[in-house]
């Protein structure tokens, strides 16, 4: 519903039942907000309202404030989507105007919305996915690994354009054993991508070592290459050097790798990049996760492509691949006998899941289609509303746009983001902010933090102004409607509270 909709719902007291009557027909909507001047609402009005009212003799001409008081039935700005639903089963209503603090209508949320979820970030399969899982099924080859994992680890290489591939359990545990590989030991300090999902730092805690948090950059959004430069001239001074760099494309972004990487080729430490968010993305010309001596994408049920769960390590370091699939199969020697020299883990992907991956990666290219014309329908849409402003894409960068992201501009940007968060979720709109930084995390509260400059924290403010939109390739047009017209509500919602009264 948008704005003006909204306002036609709403009458004065000294409307007529015949008025009354014509609104409500012509907004067809089955109820309408009786306001008072001081833009109160006084009560609702159903055809059942008037109806009554005309049995029990009142004329066309009578006013709506002569009715019979009725007090209406309501919620308040803080209620949730199941909040609302539990009070209209209780009241057996369809539909129930939201008050903000000062009794006005801000909002009315409608029962069939709440049975329409939109998620942010929903699987999407193509044709060819249950074709290869039946024949998974069909060859009996149900185990871990098997030939729709070689194929599939195969065909992500070509894709991305980098020499050897395995496939795992997740992308978490990618990142784990790229750690490991890249030789990170207990007491090591490794430096990580503040504004990121926890799973790119939960392995450095698995390792025993120590997370140092870097800021990230105003234009990419990811990791700051004059925070980075920083951290490490710190380390270099006490003489404690991370064992590697975590460098994470967010969102679909990559992170600026001609400035990173050279800073961490002086320092001659290796870069681990969590591309989980980024399959597909490109950067001067090569695919996002080609970059790092070793690479980690996700195939979790909300990334781009999934596997229901999964992961793989990528690299053109043939001797190190070659170490990953021993690590993730239990570390046995060459032996017939089970022989165990070192530590090993459990962490191959199942060839079923893989046969899902192979389906999807047949889709990647259109999924990411799907998601930048996603993001393009937002920007067009809202493109007036100059208090928006939407994730950087620089030039030389393709970003997939996995997720819509936006910051709010202006005072009260997060109090106003709050808000319109609580708005959408209340309307069952999935939304979300954007990532809270590790180093504002109580799990990594001692861990040091280089911010973007001094008295400048750009992953905090992308986080306290930052909202994710809903960005599914399976989102359809028209929820993508409800999602901008929601928006567009919410966020004129002083002006045009003014025009109503
Ligand atoms: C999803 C994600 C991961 C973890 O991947 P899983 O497959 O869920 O274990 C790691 N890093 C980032 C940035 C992610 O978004």
């Amino acid at each position: 519903m948008n704005q003006a909709e909204f306002n036609a719902l709403c009458v004065a007291p000294s409307c007529t039942l015949r008025d009354a009557l014509l609104r409500l027909e012509a907004t067809a909507r089955g109820f309408l907000m009786v306001l008072s001047e001081a833009g109160q609402l006084v009560r609702t009005l159903t055809d059942g309202d008037l109806r009554r009212a005309r049995l029990s003799g009142l004329d066309d001409a009578t006013l709506v404030c002569e009715l019979p008081a009725q007090l209406p039935l309501v919620v308040h700005e803080d209620a949730t989507a199941s909040a609302v639903l539990e009070s209209m089963d209780r009241h057996q209503i369809d539909h129930i105007p939201v008050l903000d603090a000062q009794g006005h209508p801000v909002d009315v949320v409608f029962r069939r919305e709440l049975s329409q979820r939109i998620w942010l970030s929903s699987p999407h399969l193509g044709e060819e996915e249950t074709a290869f899982v039946e024949e998974a099924f069909r060859t009996n080859w149900i185990a871990p690994l098997g030939p729709h994992v070689d194929a599939f680890e195969r065909e992500i290489a070509a894709h991305v354009d980098v020499g050897h591939a395995a496939a795992l359990s997740s992308g978490t545990a990618a990142i784990h054993l790229g750690l490991l590989l890249l030789g990170v030991q207990p007491g090591d300090t490794v430096f990580c991508s503040s504004l990121t999902f926890v799973g790119s730092c939960n392995p450095i805690l698995y390792c025993n070592a120590r997370p140092v948090f870097i800021d990230s950059e105003p234009c990419t959004w990811n990791m700051s290459p004059q925070a980075l430069e920083r951290a490490f001239e710190s380390a270099r001074q006490e003489n404690r050097m991370p064992r590697c760099v975590v460098v994470v494309n967010l969102y679909g972004q990559s992170a600026d790798m001609d400035a990173l990487l050279p800073i961490c080729e002086r320092y001659g430490v290796s870069v681990l990049e969590d591309a989980a968010e980024s399959l597909g993305a490109r950067y001067k010309g090569r695919a996002s996760g080609s970059f790092g001596h070793l690479a980690v994408y996700s195939f979790n049920g909300n990334k781009i492509i999934t596997t229901s769960g999964g992961g793989m390590l990528v690299s053109n370091d043939a001797a190190l691949m070659a170490r990953a699939r021993k690590l993730s199969t239990q570390a046995r020697e060459g032996a017939r006998h089970y022989e165990h020299v070192e530590m090993g883990f459990n962490y191959r992907m199942s060839n079923v899941l893989a046969g899902i991956g192979r389906g999807q990666l047949r889709v990647l290219d259109e999924r990411v289609r799907q998601r930048r014309r996603v993001f393009e329908r937002y920007q067009q849409a809202l493109s007036d509303i100059t208090d928006i402003r939407w994730m950087p894409e620089p030039e030389g960068y393709l970003t997939t746009r996995w997720l819509t992201c936006f910051t709010l501009a202006g005072e009260d940007a997060t109090a106003r983001c709050d808000a319109l968060m609580r708005s959408m979720e209340r309307h069952s709109i999935e939304v979300r902010p954007v990532w809270k930084p590790m180093h504002l995390q109580p799990l990594f509260q001692n861990a040091p933090y280089f911010p973007h400059a001094n008295g400048f924290d750009v992953s905090r403010q992308l986080f306290e102004t930052g909202v994710c939109l809903p960005s599914g390739s399976n989102l359809s047009e028209d929820q993508q409607d409800r999602v901008i017209a929601h928006l567009r509500r919410v966020l004129s919602q002083p002006e045009a509270r003014r025009a109503l009264v």
